[in-house]
Order: structure tokens, then C-alpha cells, then sequence
């Protein structure tokens, strides 16, 4: 669709956390060993009249290190997304549309200091994360697959009627698109296309962890739910897209700010 605005992405790190290396790269294909610091990154949207947000960060760093087991987690004061928005000369009430590319805790966290926005999930995300089938031995995830029981039960209760669920595809204003990945690296993970100046920019959420290995190789990375439903993905943002952001990427941060 043609827009005369002119798009533009601002991302920001609401925090960070130490993960294993392994997490990149298709497990029989890694012979990383090591641990690696990632940025939990949200992403602004301008330019569209109104402000989109995706995803919101986690709530809080010792809840995600006590129920989801991955490694320390660190916050910073300059990393609060209120704070990172009034310096976009925003506040929580102004964002109109928060678009979730999926439910895992270090996406969805902060849903609840956004009084005025409508919360666009997919319905397949939200009925794996408020039923996720977690073996109850599993050791990290919370037992619920990465689903922070806390943040749902906030998305379906408090925020209900301000929750928007798609079902596929869906354009949410003149270029800023919504699109399904089903079972990439969640049931209901959304990639969000936004159609800039240079051409289309994919917001990734976590169905790519890093573009080279990722985009450019096509190795799915470490975490997916069905293996030919990730390669399938895959092939089809290298095609769909010109510039990527992943979410826990700090070359983003390098590439795309400033
Ligand atoms: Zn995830």
C-alpha cells in the first residue's frame, strides 16, 4: 500500500541478560559452548500518526532469574521504557497500539503501564501462553514454556478489553503490517513489516536471533517449534525483507540507532 509518511524505527533495549551462545544456531549444526550478553530490545515506530510500540520488555530482573532460569537478567535506570520514551517525547498514555510478536516473558511485561493502547496478539500466541504444554520437570521457562503466568493472566484480565485479537495477516495503519509465523518460534509468533523510506524494515521478534546465521545462511536458530515451519519462515523474510531487527541482538542497537 502506498504511503506518502515517511516511516521510521527506534529501538530500544529494556534491559539485558546472559544466555548461552547456543541459542543462535540449530542445535546439531552449534559447536558454541559459550554465553553471551543479548539486549531485550523493544522497538518505537514513528511516522505513522500514530506512535507503535513492539513488545515491552520484562517485568522485573529477579522474577524472569527466579522462574525462568536462563541466566543473570540486568536492568538500568536509562533502560526504563518510560523513561526511554519521554526522551522520544512520549508518555505510556500517548502509545495508541502495542503490537506483541509473542507472549514470552521479555516481550510482554510492561503491558500495563500503557492506559490508552490496544494490544494487537495473535490468537494462536495467546491460547499456547495461557495453556503452553510444559513438561512440569522442566527445570527452566517456569514451567510454562517461557510464558510468565503473571503477564497473561494481566492480558486477559485487566487489559481485556483493550486486547486485539488477529488471526493471520493484518495491516494495523497505512504501512505497519502484522504478519503470522505460525509455529516458527512460538504457535502465534507475528512479525511486524514496516514500509520505510530504504524499503521494508521486519521487526523479528524472537523467530530470528541473529541475521547472519539466521537470514543470510538460513540455520534456523536454537529455539523454534517446528523445524519445517521455522525454515519456511525463514526463507520467506530473506525474501520479504530489506533491513531485519531482531529483538536480542546488539548489532541492532549498532546498526539502527543514532
Ligand atoms: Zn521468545
Amino acid at each position: 500500500m502506498h504511503h506518502s509518511k515517511s516511516l521510521e524505527i527506534y529501538p530500544i533495549n529494556t534491559g539485558e541478560a546472559d544466555v548461552k551462545k547456543m541459542l543462535d544456531v540449530f542445535w546439531s549444526l552449534s559447536t558454541e559452548t559459550g554465553t553471551v550478553t543479548v539486549p531485550l530490545l523493544a522497538f518505537l515506530i514513528k511516522g505513522a500518526g500514530v506512535p507503535i510500540l513492539v513488545d515491552t520488555g520484562f517485568s522485573n530482573p529477579e522474577r524472569a532469574m527466579e522462574i525462568m532460569r536462563l541466566g543473570p537478567h540486568r536492568t538500568k535506570p536509562e533502560w526504563d521504557l518510560a523513561e526511554q520514551l519521554k526522551k522520544q517525547g512520549l508518555k505510556p498514555e500517548d502509545i495508541q497500539y502495542v503490537i506483541l510478536t509473542h507472549l514470552h516473558y521479555e516481550h510482554c511485561g510492561k503491558c500495563d503501564i500503557f492506559p490508552n493502547a490496544k494490544f494487537i496478539i495473535q490468537k494462536a500466541e495467546l491460547d499456547e501462553a495461557a495453556a503452553p504444554l510444559a513438561p512440569a520437570a522442566l527445570d527452566v521457562g517456569g514451567k510454562a514454556l517461557f510464558y510468565d503466568r503473571q503477564d497473561i493472566a494481566i492480558i486477559v484480565g485487566e487489559l481485556w478489553d483493550r486486547v486485539v485479537l488477529i488471526n493471520g495477516d493484518e495491516e494495523i495503519v497505512p504501512g505497519v503490517k502484522c504478519v503470522l509465523y505460525r509455529n516458527s518460534h512460538t504457535p502465534g509468533s507475528q512479525a511486524v513489516y514496516v514500509e520505510t523510506e530504504g524499503g521494508t524494515a521486519i521487526l523479528l521478534g524472537d523467530i530470528v536471533r541473529n541475521v547472519h546465521l539466521n537470514i543470510e545462511q538460513q540455520i534456523p536458530p536454537g529455539l523454534y517449534y517446528d523445524l519445517r515451519s521455522m525454515q519456511a519462515a525463514l526463507a520467506k523474510l530473506r525474501k520479504d525483507g530489506k533491513f531485519f531487527y531482531p529483538a536480542h541482538d546488539y548489532e541492532v542497537l549498532r546498526k539502527f540507532t543514532g
